[in-house]
């Protein structure tokens, strides 16, 4: 059985359901909180499926305050952020906050996965004053709270700590606010300067209403406190939260105590692990959501997250020659279970990663596409063998598919093909790389494979370049081998642009 349908088959009978899951936008979100979403996202839709009724919400936590400087931000200008909240912080270029800077971003890969949570910003949970009454009872009983604290997780508050901290008025951050007094209308507080270590506080004390968007709770309260407002039944974190002791521990207690509210069914998943160092050092493909969105379709990556259940750890190299020709593999067997009815497992796997209808579609296997494309075999040619292959003529559908997969085979090869074959060494003489500019500058705009190889053997020959010559420096710019196909063909497989491109930047 798959596993989201068997965490939802448990919780049968024990609805409405709100599955909920929340990330701190802190810079680039990294592919592991995309583990996460879609997690909840299985979940979701198998309580759906299963007749159940369910909402799913993501909480953008971009009330939280910035507590350290992502490498790829200019140090200079954020430095003096540390300690804000995310929301107050301006974005790193165009228009908007820091926060939905990175959130609109990670939204936008998971929206394009097929996941559609609604989004929630906690900046304005707190200004609506949505979590005025969870803040009330937490102050209320912030004793509890505590001693809680202490009993579960083992930490030591000062005496008289509030789970409480407003935001600045004097220098708007929140990470350096401590509560000490709350007396039911107001807290006092003061700006720490050595509060933390990554953020300064002016010493401004005062008093001030702890509602309506002045301050928040810290993140172990918070959690149980958005759970009181929403009626969250099911959050999952990945595992490091729930271990005994740990936040999750906290946050359980807090809900069932405090707020006298069952806790929601944990989904305590296991890492996602992106990418061996060469890759990312080599090949400049970061682990951001948005990095592993781009080499995958989306069903395809939709897949990856569903093969693998949540106990489990996902071990994602790309950069081996082999993981993406397997998981596309996979994904394919994943189709034939799911049309022959065989293999009910694989076939459910297959069925949750699709996004909007399901379509039995031809496709020809990834490395088979591969080793055409390194062929440079024109579509045309490459639609005539996968007919072959299917003993029938081509679908409109079946055509849109291979379309697609070459699109991905190219990104593939771009990105990791030449790990397998080693750039030769060769150098162009100084008429070969006049001939390289003569070429980027001056072809024209052409559909013919044959204009092209004779437009390059006659700019060739007018510099004093032999045939042989001619070529080999359009196959060590394009190629970086001093052999190839066709010239003309060669350039036109990479469309004249590109080859254009690849030209002027020889050197
Ligand atoms: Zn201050």
């Amino acid at each position: 059985m798959f596993w989201a349908d068997i965490i939802a088959k448990n919780l049968v009978g024990k609805g409405p359901h709100l599955v909920d899951d929340a990330k701190t936008p802190s810079g680039r979100v990294h592919v592991g909180a995309l583990r996460g979403v879609l997690i909840h996202d299985f979940v979701h839709k198998a309580l759906l499926e299963q007749g159940e009724k369910s909402r799913y919400t993501y909480i953008i936590d971009d009330f939280d305050p910035m507590d350290g400087l992502p490498v790829y931000l200019d140090q200079e200008k954020f430095k003096k952020f540390m300690g804000v909240p995310l929301s107050k912080i301006p974005a790193p270029e165009g228009e908007g906050t820091y926060s939905e800077y990175y959130a609109r971003d990670f939204q936008e890969v998971f929206n394009g996965l097929g996941a559609n949570p609604e989004i929630l910003w906690s900046s304005k949970l707190y200004q609506e004053g949505k979590l005025d009454e969870a803040i009330k009872i937490a102050l209320d009983k912030a004793e509890k709270i505590q001693s809680i604290y202490h009993e579960v997780s083992g930490s030591e508050k000062v005496k008289g700590w509030l789970p409480f901290q407003p935001v600045c008025p004097n220098c708007g951050k929140i990470g350096t606010t401590l509560a000490t007094a709350w007396d039911g209308q107001e807290v006092t507080f003061t700006c720490e300067k050595d509060m933390v270590t990554w953020a300064q506080g002016c010493s401004y004390s005062g008093k001030i209403s702890p509602f309506g968007g002045n301050g928040k709770l810290p993140w172990k309260v918070e959690w149980p406190a958005t759970w009181f407002y929403l009626g969250v039944t099911v959050e999952g974190a990945g595992k490091d939260h729930s271990s005994k002791g740990g936040s999750r521990d906290v946050a359980n207690h807090i809900i069932k105590e405090v707020y006298h509210q069952d806790p929601p069914a944990d989904v305590a998943y296991e890492h996602i692990l992106f990418g061996g160092r060469k890759m990312s050092s080599s090949k400049g493909l970061g682990s951001s959501a948005r990095a592993v969105y781009e080499i995958l379709p989306p069903e395809v990556l939709r897949f990856l997250f569903a093969r693998v259940p949540y106990q489990r750890a996902i071990n994602f190299d790309p950069s081996e020659p082999s993981t993406i020709p397997d998981l596309f593999d996979e994904f394919d067997r994943g189709q034939k279970a799911y049309f022959s009815k065989e293999n009910p497992d694989l076939a459910k796997t297959w069925q949750v990663s699709q996004i909007g209808e399901v379509k039995e579609e031809f496709n020809l296997r990834f490395n088979l596409l591969k080793e055409l494309m390194v062929n440079l075999k024109s579509e045309e040619e490459i639609f005539a063998e996968a007919e072959k292959l299917k003993s029938s003529s081509l679908s409109s559908i079946d055509k849109e598919a291979i379309k697609l997969r070459i699109k991905y085979v190219k990104i593939w090869l771009e990105k990791f093909g030449q790990t397998q074959e080693q750039k030769e060494e060769v150098s162009l003489s100084e008429k070969q790389k006049q001939l390289l500019k003569l070429v980027s500058t001056e072809l024209p705009e052409t559909t013919s494979a044959e204009e092209i190889q004779n437009y390059i053997y006659n700019k060739g020959k007018a510099l004093g370049l032999t045939p042989k010559e001619a070529f080999q420096a359009v196959y060590v710019a394009l190629l970086g081998k001093s052999q190839g196909p066709q010239a003309g063909s060669l350039v036109l497989s990479l469309g004249l642009e590109e080859a254009k491109k690849k030209f002027s930047s020889y050197d």
